[in-house]
């Protein structure tokens, strides 16, 4: 069996009490040196099936920057899986040692095919993917960003059985796999609160068919523009927040997610008397890719 317990751990902290409302944050950033949060929840059945049926080889997409890429890396790394990462932008194959996380993965032991924005497209074709296994050989194929059954199982095991005296749950979404575990895992006495960290209705969709309960809402004016996309008031919330709590949040899920729980309640939008549990969903490894790019524009970095 892989996957160890000892990277459970289950650190609550809390953070503020105020306009009457308690919230805390569920600290999922420290569950994994590498394969962070809600990645390592993504990953653990996809991996536990992989070897049940014998893979070899772990096959996955991904852009420059991807969490996703770098954790299936690692965690092919450590688990003995070879790890290949069909990598969105045919100019970055030049670009890899300046990629923080194109490097890291690479040094994981990750093989890359750098390909077309319009290749890309074709990620879940079944000509496409055929035309992969000619090329690599037999893989276990693990989508874009990670979702499927198996992680959103996995997702379900975030919250345990203290965590079901909170009113509302909230999480960073970007495929809305992880909000889907925590819906399916929820009581109906609570709410599930998820912030896409990009624009777009296909979301509340793309959620529905993996859940069955109907306790949760998306929020979704805290994208800042777009994926990947963020602005000055976030980075200087960021460095504030690691200031303040000592904890840090990576800009393109947990920063986002934090600045609107912070925006909210003090609009009072929670109820007075109750209790949040945001997610820590990790993603800090594209801090330092963020940091390249801010860097370049001569923008204040994420500290
Ligand atoms: C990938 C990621 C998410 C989004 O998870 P989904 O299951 O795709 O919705 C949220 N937070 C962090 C830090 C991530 O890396």
């Amino acid at each position: 069996m892989i996957f160890k317990p000892e990277y459970s751990i289950n650190q609550k902290v809390f953070l503020a009490e105020d306009k009457g409302v308690e919230l805390y944050l569920k600290r999922e950033d420290l569950i994994h040196p590498f394969v962070s949060g809600n990645k390592y929840r993504k990953l653990k059945y996809n991996l536990i099936e992989a070897q049940k049926k014998n893979f070899k080889i772990l096959l996955t997409f991904g852009g420059a920057f991807s969490n996703h890429i770098a954790a299936v890396a690692s965690a092919g790394h450590e688990f003995g899986f070879k790890t290949f990462g069909i990598i969105r932008g045919e100019e970055l194959e030049y670009k890899i040692e300046a990629n923080p996380t194109l490097s890291f993965a690479k040094q994981s032991g990750m093989n890359f095919k750098f390909v077309s924005r319009d290749e890309y497209r074709n990620k879940t074709s079944d000509s496409f993917l055929n035309s992969l296994k000619e090329e690599f050989g037999r893989f276990y194929l693990i989508p874009e960003g990670g979702t499927n059954a198996l992680a959103i199982k996995g997702c379900a095991e975030i919250l345990d059985d203290e965590d079901f005296n909170f009113d509302y749950v909230c999480t960073a979404v970007g495929t809305g796999g992880t909000i889907s575990g925590l819906i399916n895992c929820s009581k109906s006495s609570q709410q599930v609160f998820g912030f896409p960290a990009l624009k777009g209705d296909f979301l509340h969709q793309d959620i529905s068919k993996f859940v069955t309960n109907t306790n949760w809402e998306l929020i979704t004016n805290y994208h800042f523009g777009g994926y990947a996309k963020i602005n000055e008031a976030l980075v200087n919330f960021i460095n504030e927040f690691k200031n303040g709590y000592k904890i840090p949040l990576d800009p393109v899920y947990t920063g986002k997610m934090m600045f609107g729980i912070f925006d909210l309640i003090e609009k009072g939008f929670f109820s007075k008397g109750s209790k949040i549990l945001a997610i820590h969903t990790g993603g800090l490894q594209g801090i330092s890719g963020m940091n390249t790019i801010l860097k370049k524009k001569n923008l204040q970095i994420i500290q």
